[in-house]
């Protein structure tokens, strides 16, 4: 059943046949008929590791790898995951951990994290039979670094489609916000020591204020996600520029490392090629792995933003988010408490559109317990949002008003 092994990519060649749903998958989707994923099982060594995945029904996969750090990539149709709590946070063997979600390339993905290089030996899909579900089986076999290299070389994979970019309304002159929501799909973000998770935190408070200046009317709001899907770094940035938009904000929730101490409240960033301090530089390291956990491809990347260099035609962009970043710790302090040092910088990927004022704001620490309290707070997140959207106000009453030239250079 495996179509071809050359180089690393399988192709499991089975059409969608509608297979009736075996007697004991799990429960229908809430989201639609997608196929259900209700379990994982592994085994094996560090040498050769199975892993099992039960299907409700038969579905094509296709497989890459990736190097640095090395990763197995199972793309798949929409699927809807019902594993249980905690799947894929350990492995076994050749497998480290894996991860999985929906992608907005279309489609869902599983991002297996490698303890060593290692091949697909085999990969095939087993019918479902009497009470058995339909199964996917991965076979993986440890290879030297060298061999893994030359694996990924070989693969001609098919360059995964850029976001399809809507062009803006012309006819509305109202400044475009994109709203940009982080991570998503396979890439959770930070995760609280009771399981919350940033992507599902920071959805949730990017669509209040979406609301928010929706209802104001003075705006149009543009999200970069709207729903649990992962977009590349890369085409956060795109978006926001075919947009024309006036100003990014994208929004997040830190952790501190555990055994790193306690650290709290809100802190807003802009980009800068050197970081402000140490923890700025960790933060920027951290957020720009996204791509990374997500399983994207970055060595295709060549002409990539996040390549563009600050240089002087950017200096006013600049300015601009630096001026907007104190405008909104000024109005954020009167709703939430603000870290001891709230303006840093660093080299985020997803600020580096060179002509939209960018920040990122982190909303507060999943690790500290009174910060998390407040990001689950409905109370907490409408006065934030109210608060957010009091800065937005005067950025541009003050840019229309022709002012902010020459103030706030950083
Ligand atoms: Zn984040």
């Amino acid at each position: 059943m495996s179509i071809r092994a050359a180089g690393s990519v399988v192709l499991v060649g089975i059409a969608l046949l509608g297979i009736p749903r075996p007697g004991n998958a799990a429960p229908a989707s809430p989201d639609g008929d997608f196929p259900v994923a209700s379990e994982v099982r592994l085994g094996g060594d560090e040498m050769t590791t199975r892993m099992i995945i039960d299907f409700s029904k038969k579905v094509d996969a296709r497989i890459f790898t990736l190097a640095n750090p090395y990763r197995i990539v199972i793309d798949l149709p929409q699927i809807a995951f019902r594993f249980p709590a905690a799947t894929g946070e350990s492995g076994r063997g050749l497998i480290k951990a894996f991860r999985f979600g929906l992608m907005m390339t279309g489609g869902s993905r599983m991002v297996i994290d490698l303890t060593r290089p290692a091949r697909v030996d085999k990969s095939y899909m087993l019918d479902p039979a009497n009470d058995q579900p339909a199964r996917f089986v991965l076979d993986l076999a440890a290879i030297d670094r060298e061999s893994f290299i030359r694996n990924i070389a070989l693969e001609n994979r098919v360059r995964e489609p850029a976001a399809a970019v809507k062009p803006p309304v012309k006819s509305d002159q109202r400044p475009i916000i994109v709203l940009d929501p982080g991570h998503g799909g396979p890439d959770n973000g930070t995760k609280a020591a009771s399981g919350e998770m940033e992507k599902d935190i920071v959805l949730e408070f990017a669509q209040v204020l979406r609301g928010k200046l929706e209802k104001g009317g003075k705006y149009q709001v543009v999200m970069t996600r709207s729903d649990d899907t992962f977009v590349p770094l890369v085409d956060r940035v795109s978006l926001a520029r075919a947009q024309q938009a006036s100003l990014f904000i994208s929004i997040h929730a830190d952790a501190l490392p555990k055994g790193e101490g306690d650290a709290q409240g809100a802190s807003v960033y802009t980009l800068s090629d050197t970081a402000s301090d140490a923890e700025a530089a960790r933060l920027a390291e951290a957020e720009n792995r996204a791509d990374v956990i997500a399983g994207v491809d970055l060595t295709a990347e060549a002409n990539d933003v996040a390549d563009i260099l600050i240089d002087l035609a950017q200096r006013e962009t600049k300015t601009f988010s630096v001026q907007f970043a104190r405008g909104l710790i000024e109005t954020m302090r009167t709703a939430t408490r603000m870290h001891k040092n709230a303006l840093k910088s660093a080299g985020f990927r997803v600020l580096k559109a060179p002509d939209i004022p960018s920040v990122l704001v982190e909303l507060g620490y999943v690790s500290n317990k009174q910060d998390l309290k407040s990001l689950l707070a409905v109370d907490w997140r409408e006065h934030t949002a109210d608060s957010i959207v009091q800065a937005i106000d005067r950025f541009f009453t003050t840019r229309l008003a022709g002012g902010g030239r020459g103030n706030g250079q950083n």
